[in-house]
Parts: C-alpha cells; sequence; structure tokens
C-alpha cells in the first residue's frame, strides 16, 4: 500500500481513496468504462450470433456464450488494468 500522486494538484492521495483531498479529483481504479463497454458489446455481439446459428431448442446456448464471454473479458481487463489508476478532476461550479 502506498500513496499515489495526484497529477493535477501534486497531492498525495492515499491508495483506496475515491477523491483527491487536495482538488476533489475522482480517482478510478481498475479498467477503464470505455473497455468494459467494448467487452460489453462483443459479448452481445456473439450471444446473438450464437443464437443465430444454433436451433431454438439450443438457444439458452447463446445466453452461456454471451455471459461467458461477457465474465471472461472482465476477468482479462482487471489483470489488465490491475494498476491502473486514473484521476478525473471536474470543475465543478458552485
Ligand atoms: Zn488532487
Amino acid at each position: 500500500m502506498s500513496d499515489l500522486a495526484c497529477p493535477h494538484c501534486r497531492g498525495t492521495v492515499p491508495r483506496g481513496a475515491s477523491v483527491c483531498r487536495g482538488c476533489q479529483a475522482e480517482v478510478e481504479y481498475g479498467a477503464p468504462t470505455f473497455a468494459i463497454l467494448f467487452v460489453a458489446i462483443v459479448s452481445a455481439v456473439l450471444g446473438v450470433k450464437t443464437s443465430g446459428a444454433v436451433p431454438e431448442s439450443l438457444s439458452f446456448l447463446s445466453w452461456v456464450v454471451g455471459v461467458g464471454c461477457f465474465v471472461a473479458g472482465s476477468l482479462l481487463l482487471r489483470k489488465i488494468f490491475k494498476d491502473r489508476v486514473n484521476f478525473k478532476r471536474i470543475y465543478r461550479t458552485k
């Protein structure tokens, strides 16, 4: 467990914190949203393709394929982006 350095205010943020105390930047860990979205879309497409390829009595397979791909993809993303930390500074107007 080591502190992270905020790129916006140069302050230190304890690993695991969700907000920077110095500048209120949001701290995001793990896979970026677009990567998760990409996995979800690919899984859905594969599921739909499977449902078109198998007889109706085996239509449950499309769910198995779709959900299976999503779970596998999510685990893969978690592995790839294990050490990724992203500071998102939102300029709030009050
Ligand atoms: Zn900061």
